[in-house]
C-alpha cells in the first residue's frame, strides 16, 4: 500500500480544511488542521490555551516551540502510520526546518492558489456552529435556516480571527512567510498547485488527478 504524507497550503479562504476533509476519506488516511490543533488547545483550556488565543485574534503566527509541540503529540497517535493530510503547515520556513529535521518528509505538497480579492470575498461570508464546530459560507454553502446549524440548531458564529481587519493581516502573513515554503517544495519537485477558484467539487476533481495519475 503507497503511503501518502500530503500537506495542503493556500491562503486563508482557498478551501484547504474543505479540501483536505475531502480527500481524507477518499485515500483513508486522517486529515489534521494545524489551525484546528490550536482551536482545540483553546477550547480545551490546554497549557498554551492562553497565548494561542490572543494571536491568533491578531491573526499572527503562533510560535514554533507550540506549533512543534502539538504537531509532534498529534502526530504520535497510531492513526497516522499509513499516511495523514495536513493543512495549514508549514507556514514558514522554521516550521518547515524543524519538520523536515525533526519530524518527518512530505509526499506531496498541494497548493490551492486564489487571489486576495476572492479570498476576502469567501472568508467574509464564512460562519461557523458555536456547538458542533460545522462550517458553512452564507453565499456559497448556506444553512437551511438563517445563521442556524443544521445540525444542532444552535445559532452560527464568525470566527475571531475572520473578522476583516484580522482577514488583511492573515493575508500578509501568508505571502512574505508561507509563499518562501511554497517554492522550496517546488525546486524539490513534489508540488502540486490547483486553482481554487472552481466549485468545490471542480478543485476536488483537480486534486484527486494528482493521485491517479
Ligand atoms: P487556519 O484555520 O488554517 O486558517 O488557521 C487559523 C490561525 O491559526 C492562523 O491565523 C494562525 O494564527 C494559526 N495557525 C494555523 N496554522 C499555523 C501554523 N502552521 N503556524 C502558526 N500558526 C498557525
Amino acid at each position: 500500500m503507497k503511503v501518502y504524507k500530503i500537506s495542503v497550503l493556500g491562503p486563508q479562504g482557498s478551501g484547504k480544511g474543505t479540501q483536505s476533509a475531502l480527500l481524507t476519506s477518499k485515500l483513508n488516511i486522517p486529515a489534521i488542521s494545524m489551525g484546528q490543533l490550536f482551536r482545540d488547545e483553546v477550547e480545551q483550556k490546554g497549557k498554551y490555551a492562553d497565548e494561542v488565543e490572543k494571536i491568533m485574534n491578531k491573526g499572527e503566527m503562533v510560535p514554533e516551540r507550540i506549533s512543534k509541540v502539538l504537531l509532534v503529540n498529534r502526530l504520535s497517535r497510531d492513526d497516522v502510520k499509513n499516511g495523514y493530510i495536513i493543512d495549514g503547515f508549514p507556514r514558514n520556513m522554521e516550521q518547515y526546518e524543524y519538520f523536515h529535521r525533526d519530524i518527518d518528509e512530505f509526499t506531496h505538497v498541494i497548493v490551492i492558489n486564489l487571489s486576495d480579492e476572492k479570498a476576502i470575498e469567501r472568508i467574509s461570508g464564512r460562519r461557523i456552529c458555536s456547538e458542533c464546530g460545522k462550517v458553512y459560507h452564507m453565499v456559497y454553502y448556506p444553512p437551511q435556516y438563517d445563521e442556524i446549524c443544521d445540525e444542532c440548531g444552535k445559532k452560527l458564529e464568525i470566527r475571531d480571527d475572520d473578522k476583516p481587519e484580522v482577514i488583511k493581516r492573515r493575508l500578509e502573513v501568508y505571502h512574505t512567510y508561507t509563499e518562501p515554503v511554497i517554492e522550496k517544495y517546488r525546486e524539490e519537485g513534489i508540488l502540486y498547485e490547483v486553482d481554487g477558484d472552481q466549485s468545490i467539487e471542480d478543485v476536488h476533481r483537480d486534486i484527486m488527478k494528482i493521485f491517479t495519475d
